[in-house]
C-alpha cells in the first residue's frame, strides 16, 4: 500500500468564506491514507466489545466448516433477518455436508426458496460435492484450499479460515469496508479497485496483528452491521471512535460516497396459469440467465408488453394452444439488473403433456419469488400450503 501524503498544513490567518464553507462540510480526507501500525491494545478492546455485544445468531451457535459455508453462502446479498429463518430449516434438511453433497440439485434449490440468487445454492451444492470428493468430507482450513471450492472467493475463504479455524486471514464485505474506510477517512468510491486494494491491505494488517483473529473479524462485521451503519453511524457507542479519522474530521456522512447505479433493463414476463383438477402446468427455465433452472408457469418474456391476441399467438408458436386467456393482474419485481414487469394471466388448455403439479408439489419445487407470487395471485388455493387438519377435541376421560 502506498504511503500517505502528509495532511496539508493548516492555513493561518483570517478565515475566508470558502474556508468557512469547507469547515462546515467537514475536512477533506487526505488523498492517500497510510496504514497506521495496528494498535494491539485497541484491537483487544474491539474484540472485548464483540465478546460483550455479539448478537445471538443461529450460525454463531454451531460454528464448524459446513455451517460456516452454508451461512456465508446465504448471507451474501440476503438480509440477516431472512437468513435467520432459512438457516435452521436448511440444516434440518441437510444436517451434514455429506447429506448436502448426496442431494439432488432440485432439492437444494427448493430448500433455498425465498432467499433468491439461486446461483449461490448451486455453488454451495457443488462446493459440498468437492469437499466430499477431494477433502474427505472436511471443509479445508487453509484459505487457498477453500478458494478451490465453487462459489468461494477471497472474502468467504477468509471468513471460514478465520472464524472457524482461527487463522489470521483478512475479510472484506461491504460492512467491513465501510468501517475501515471511515476509520481511515478513505473517501474513494468503494467499488474502485484502488479502494478495495487498500481495504484488503488494512484488513490483512489488522488480522495479522490480532491475538484472536476470529473475534477481530467478527467484531469488524458486527460493528458495520450494528453501529457503523451506512446512514447515521452511532459513533458515541463505537469501540474504535478514538481512532476514527472520519469522525475526527466530521466526514462520517460523506464516507462512503453514494453509489452510482447502472440503469436496470425492463423486461416483461407474461405468466399464464392453467389449472386443471387442482393441478397447475409448470415448465422449467433454461440453464442460463435469470432464474436459471427454476420452475415457473408457462411464461412468454421479452422487452415489450403483449396484448392478449399477441400473447395467444406467442403461446401457440411455443406449442401451447390456450382458450379463455384473461389478464388478472400485473406487478413489478426488481432484481439487481432488471425491472421485471410480471403480467399474470389465466387460461384453459386441452394439452395434457408437461408437468402438472399438485398443491404439495408446487410448494416443494424451486421457483423465483416473482413466479410464486404470480401463482398466488391467480390460484391462491393451489399456491398456499394445505391447512393442517383441525385438532379434534380431546374426549374427556373423566366424569
Ligand atoms: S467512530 Fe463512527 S464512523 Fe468511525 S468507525 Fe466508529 S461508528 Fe464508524
Amino acid at each position: 500500500v502506498s504511503g500517505p501524503a502528509p495532511p496539508p498544513p493548516r492555513p493561518r490567518g483570517r478565515r475566508t468564506a470558502a474556508r468557512r464553507a469547507a469547515a462546515r462540510a467537514g475536512s477533506p480526507c487526505p488523498p492517500a491514507i497510510a496504514l497506521d501500525p495496528p494498535d494491539t491494545r485497541r484491537i483487544r478492546e474491539l474484540c472485548r466489545w464483540w465478546d460483550r455485544h455479539a448478537r445471538d445468531l443461529p450460525w454463531r451457535r454451531r460454528r464448524d466448516g459446513y455451517t460456516a459455508l452454508v451461512a456465508e453462502a446465504m448471507l451474501q446479498q440476503t438480509q440477516v433477518s431472512r437468513v435467520v429463518g432459512a438457516f435452521d430449516a436448511f440444516l434440518a434438511r441437510f444436517p451434514t455436508i455429506r447429506h448436502l453433497a448426496a442431494a439432488d440439485e432440485q432439492m437444494v434449490l427448493a430448500a433455498w426458496d425465498g432467499l433468491g440468487y439461486y446461483r449461490r445454492a448451486r455453488h454451495l451444492h457443488r462446493a459440498a460435492r468437492t469437499v466430499v470428493e477431494e477433502f474427505g468430507g472436511i471443509v479445508p482450513r487453509d484459505a487457498a484450499d477453500l478458494r478451490r471450492l465453487p462459489g468461494v472467493g477471497r472474502y468467504t475463504a477468509g471468513a471460514i479460515a478465520s472464524l472457524v479455524y482461527g487463522r489470521p486471514e483478512p475479510i472484506l464485505d461491504g460492512n467491513v469496508q465501510r468501517v475501515l474506510a471511515r476509520w481511515h477517512c478513505d473517501d474513494a468510491a468503494p467499488q474502485s479497485a484502488a479502494a478495495r486494494r487498500r481495504a484488503w491491505a488494512r484488513s490483512a494488517a489488522l488480522a495479522a496483528s490480532a491475538p484472536r483473529p476470529a473475534a477481530l473479524n467478527e467484531a469488524l462485521m458486527e460493528l458495520g452491521a450494528t453501529i457503523c451503519t451506512p446512514r447515521a453511524p452511532r459513533c458515541e457507542a463505537c469501540p474504535v471512535a478514538a481512532l476514527c479519522l472520519a469522525r475526527r474530521r466530521g466526514r462520517t456522512a460523506a464516507i462512503p460516497p453514494p453509489r452510482i447505479r447502472g440503469r436496470r433493463t425492463t423486461v416483461h414476463h407474461h405468466a399464464v396459469i392453467m389449472e386443471r383438477r387442482g393441478r397447475v402446468l409448470l415448465e422449467r427455465r433454461g440453464e442460463r440467465g435469470l432464474w436459471a433452472g427454476l420452475w415457473q408457469p408457462p411464461t412468454i418474456e421479452g422487452p415489450a408488453h403483449l396484448a392478449a391476441p399477441d400473447l395467444a399467438t406467442a403461446l401457440a408458436a411455443a406449442g401451447l394452444k390456450v382458450t379463455g386467456l384473461r389478464h388478472v393482474s400485473s406487478f413489478t419485481h426488481l432484481t439487481t439488473h432488471r425491472h421485471v414487469l410480471v403480467h399474470v394471466h389465466v387460461a384453459a388448455t386441452r394439452i395434457r403433456r408437461g408437468s402438472w403439479l399438485g398443491r404439495d408439489e408446487l410448494l416443494r419445487v424451486a421457483m423465483s419469488s416473482a413466479h410464486r407470487r404470480a401463482l398466488a395471485v391467480a390460484t391462491p388455493r393451489a399456491a398456499s400450503p394445505r391447512r393442517p387438519p383441525r385438532p379434534r377435541r380431546a374426549r374427556s376421560l373423566g366424569s
